[in-house]
C-alpha cells in the first residue's frame, strides 16, 4: 500500500475543483487533484464565458479552465488526469482508487467536485452539432442567438428558465414538450406563457436535429397523431434537467432524491472530512463563479477541519488575509 497520505484529494476539475486546489495548495496543504478524463468539466463545452468576473472581454471556456489549472498548479497542487473509480470513506485515511489501479491513493480529507451534466435526449445531432447551435445552457450561449429562432426542449422549471432567458436575445423561442402537462412550477409556467416571444408546442417530440455544420432545423412529431413536421431553427437547447456525477458516492455520503450531495455543515458532507463543492451539490445556481466560490469554501472548511483534528500544523488558514496574519505576528501592530 502507498504510504504517502495527502492532506486533501480533490475529485473533479471544473471551477469548484480547481479553486479548491488553489486555496488548499496555497495554504500549504499537500494537494492532489483527480482531473478525470473529461478534465475542465462543463466549461470545456462552452464557447465563450462572458459572465465570469475578471475577464472583461470574455474568455473561451477551455482557456479559462487552462488558467484555473495553471493557477492551482503554481502553488503546488499535483494534477492527475485519471478518473476515480471507487472510494472508501469508512475509515481514515480515506482511500481512492484511480481507474485500473490496485493501489489506493490515501487522503486525510476529500473534496468532491465532480459536477453535474446536462441531460441529453440522445439524438445523434446533439453530439455532432454541440457548440454549433446545440447547447445545454442558455445562460452560457443565449447571447449568440440574437434575433434567431431557437428550440428549447423540456417541461420543467429548467426549460421555462432557459426559454425565458433566451427571449432576451432570440426573436422566437419554440418550447417543445412531449406532454400536455408540465412539471414546471405554476409561476414559471405562467411567466413563460405570458411571454409573447415563446411559442408552446406540446405533445411534441423531437425526432432529429437537422443541419450539416450548424443547426438548421428540427424534425418533430406529434405524440398523439404521429404527424411529422420540419421546423427551421438556428439553435437547439436541451433543457430536460441536470444529473449530478455522483454514482461512485452512492450509499457513502448523504444525497437528496436526485443524487445531489448534501452539504451538512457548511460544505462538509455527512462524512466528517469529506466535503462537496460546486454543481455536485447545487441544483439552483450552477454558475462557474458560484462553483468557484464553493470550491474556496470547501478548501477553507477542509483546512480548518484538519486543524481541528491536529493534522495540519504545517498549513495556514486559507481564509485569513496575509496582512491580517502579519499584524497578528507583529505584537506592535494592533489587531482589529
Ligand atoms: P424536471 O422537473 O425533472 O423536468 C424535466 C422535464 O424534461 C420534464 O418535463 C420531462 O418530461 C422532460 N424530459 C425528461 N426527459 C426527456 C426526454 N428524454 N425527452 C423529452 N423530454 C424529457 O427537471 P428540471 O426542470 O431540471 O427541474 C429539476 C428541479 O430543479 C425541480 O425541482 C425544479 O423546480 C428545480 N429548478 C428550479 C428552478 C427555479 O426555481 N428557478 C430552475 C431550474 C430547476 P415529463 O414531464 O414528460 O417527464
Amino acid at each position: 500500500m502507498a504510504d504517502k497520505i495527502y492532506d486533501t484529494v480533490i475529485i473533479g476539475s471544473g471551477p469548484a475543483g480547481y479553486t479548491a486546489a488553489l486555496y488548499a495548495a496555497r495554504a500549504n496543504l499537500d494537494t492532489l487533484v483527480f482531473q478525470g478524463f473529461e478534465s475542465g468539466g462543463q466549461l470545456m463545452l462552452t464557447s465563450d464565458v462572458e459572465n465570469y468576473p475578471g475577464y472583461k472581454d470574455g474568455v473561451a471556456g477551455p482557456d479559462m479552465m487552462d488558467d484555473l489549472e495553471a493557477q492551482a498548479a503554481r502553488f503546488g497542487a499535483e494534477m492527475r488526469l485519471d478518473n476515480v473509480e471507487r472510494v472508501d470513506f469508512s475509515g481514515r485515511p480515506f482511500r481512492l482508487w484511480a481507474e485500473d489501479e490496485e493501489e489506493p491513493v490515501l487522503a486525510k480529507s476529500v473534496i468532491i467536485a465532480t459536477g453535474a451534466k446536462a441531460k441529453w435526449l440522445g439524438l445523434e445531432g446533439e453530439q455532432r452539432l454541440m457548440g454549433r447551435g446545440v447547447s445545454g445552457c442558455a445562460t452560457c450561449d443565449g447571447f449568440f442567438f440574437r434575433e434567431k429562432r431557437v428550440a428549447v426542449v423540456g417541461g420543467g422549471d429548467t426549460a421555462m428558465e432557459e426559454a425565458l432567458f433566451l427571449t432576451r436575445y432570440a426573436g422566437e423561442v419554440l418550447l417543445i414538450h412531449r406532454r400536455e402537462q408540465f412539471r414546471a412550477s405554476k409561476i414559471m409556467l405562467e411567466r413563460a406563457r405570458k411571454n409573447p416571444k415563446i411559442t408552446f408546442l406540446t405533445d411534441t417530440v423531437v425526432e432529429e436535429i437537422l443541419g450539416e455544420t450548424s443547426v438548421e432545423g428540427v424534425r418533430i412529431k406529434n405524440a398523439k397523431t404521429g404527424e411529422e413536421q420540419t421546423l427551421a431553427v438556428d439553435g437547439f437547447f436541451a433543457a430536460i434537467g441536470h444529473a449530478p456525477s455522483t454514482g461512485i458516492f452512492e450509499g457513502l455520503v448523504e444525497m437528496d432524491e436526485s443524487g445531489y450531495i448534501l452539504q451538512r455543515e457548511h460544505t462538509m458532507t455527512s462524512v466528517p472530512g469529506v466535503f462537496a463543492a460546486g454543481d455536485v451539490s447545487d441544483k439552483r445556481y450552477r454558475q462557474a463563479v458560484t462553483a468557484a466560490g464553493d470550491g474556496c469554501r470547501a478548501a477553507i472548511d477542509a483546512e480548518r477541519w484538519l486543524e481541528d483534528q491536529g493534522e495540519a500544523e504545517h498549513a495556514e488558514d486559507p481564509g485569513v488575509w496575509t496582512a491580517e496574519k502579519e499584524m497578528q505576528e507583529d505584537p506592535s501592530q494592533p489587531v482589529s
